[in-house]
């Protein structure tokens, strides 16, 4: 027994809770159970009960064991003056008392517990697996789990947009800049993201934006940074182009060179080699130089009916200065694009909706969003096999954020999924 789930009886009303009676043996009503309050302060916030002949609205305390209440200081506390009841697994010696010497009204609940909310939150304790309710998955019905991705999904996209927020603000709201950085980040992929920020830091956005209408001095200015302007010989007439243009941009804007930047090939398909991505990356900027140009879905259409593709000259380059035997236009796949929108321009969009005082994405963008092919990945996949299956995009990211921040962290007491599961179904789509 511990106190979460002590809190989640109280919550979900997992207890035979008629017919109950107070410590000094007054008749308890529970109206509304009260929210609960992860900040300091009573665990629950504006309960209603009603209490002998009186309806009370304040706060509720919750602890295993009575005498906890005195163990924590509450008595000394002004915090819990507005606490209206104690609720307890085990009485303790003495009733809870607030600052003034008032008794609180307590309630033991202790031989009131529902046997299988107790069987079925042990039985999912006990399973230490990546997916503590794996089996039972597939039983939740889908008119269930699927407001509850969604609500996930809405809350990982806040946080992308959260995080892009504290980019904004160290930057004194550099929004060019920032949306520079995130793109570069995702071009980089999971091992070159560090080291395409570090390219993109010293390059001011402004730069770009001045020259975007020529693609091949995006390239230039990314490709010199990283370095594959420096070596002594290069041969093909491009190399030699991108060459004088760097020299002329490095000596105009003073950028410096990147040399010994850690730039990894590993395991990568040579579409995905690093001066493959940065030359990808010159043409989304090369047509899309304003991070302002997705507000509306019709933009992110258009990108997805347009692959990035690299210069011609990379057709049979396989690597910068390295000419490949199977020549091949390098450009994005579709899932690349796909995840371009779900994790940089959905969240980018989401920001600055958010900065004009709009705090949920455009009904239609929402729309835009559903309508994506979701990602397969493991997780996704993992819960595939236990029976849950995402339709789109949307309800993918619902499933990523519900393992990370959930399963992983077997926070199934606050899992909508494990609330349906613990009280045997009897819970609705509206306490989600
Ligand atoms: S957090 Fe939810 S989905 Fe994950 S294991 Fe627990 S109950 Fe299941």
């Amino acid at each position: 027994m511990n106190e979460d789930f002590l809190q989640f009886v109280w919550r979900t009303l997992s207890f035979r809770h008629t017919h109950l009676k107070t410590r000094d043996r007054q008749m308890l009503k529970i109206l509304d159970p009260g929210i609960q309050n992860t900040d300091q302060g009573p665990d629950f916030l504006d309960a209603r009960l009603r209490i002998g002949a009186h309806e009370w609205c304040g706060h509720v305390e919750v602890h295993i064991h009575g005498d906890e209440w005195f163990r924590h200081g509450h008595h000394r506390d002004p915090m819990y003056n507005t606490t209206i009841l104690h609720v307890v697994f085990e009485k303790g010696k003495l009733p809870a008392v607030r600052l003034d010497g008032t008794k609180v009204p307590e309630v033991w609940i202790g031989t009131l517990l529902d046997a299988g909310v107790r069987q079925r939150y042990d039985a999912l304790r006990k399973n230490m697996g990546d997916i503590p309710c794996q089996s039972l998955l597939g039983t939740v019905p889908p008119e269930f789990v699927k407001p509850w991705l969604e609500k996930l999904a809405r809350d990982r996209l806040f946080v992308k947009s959260e995080d892009i927020r504290v980019r904004l603000k160290e930057s004194k709201w550099d929004w060019g800049q920032i949306y520079f950085e995130q793109l570069g980040a995702y071009f980089g992929g999971n091992l070159n993201a560090e080291s395409f920020r570090s390219i993109i830091r010293q390059i001011p956005f402004v730069r770009i934006r001045r020259h975007h209408e020529r693609k091949e001095l995006i390239e230039a200015l990314l490709l010199g940074t990283a370095g594959y302007l420096s070596r002594k010989v290069l041969l093909h007439p491009y190399e030699q182009m991108l060459r004088e243009e760097w020299n002329y941009l490095q000596s105009l804007y003073k950028i410096e060179v990147l040399q010994d930047i850690p730039l990894k090939y590993m395991r990568m398909r040579p579409s995905a080699f690093p001066e493959i991505r940065l030359a990808q990356l010159s043409d989304f900027l090369h047509r899309y130089p304003e991070p302002g140009m997705f507000l509306e879905p019709e933009a992110w259409q258009k990108l997805l009916s347009h692959p990035l593709s690299a210069s011609a000259y990379f057709t049979d380059h396989v690597r910068f200065a390295q000419v490949s035997d199977s020549p091949r236009l390098k450009s994005t796949g579709p899932e690349f694009l796909r995840l371009l929108i779900i994790n940089v321009l959905l969240p980018f969009t989401h920001a600055m909706q958010w900065e004009h005082g709009h705090k949920q994405l455009k009904d239609d963008v929402w729309f835009f969003y559903h309508s994506l092919i979701p990602e397969q990945n493991r997780i996704t996949r993992l819960f595939h096999q236990s029976g849950v299956e995402a339709e789109d995009a949307c309800e993918a990211q619902g499933i990523i954020h519900l393992y990370k921040n959930y399963c992983l962290k077997k926070r199934c007491l606050d899992c909508a999924i494990g609330k349906y599961l613990m009280t045997g179904g009897r819970i609705s789509v509206q306490d989600i």
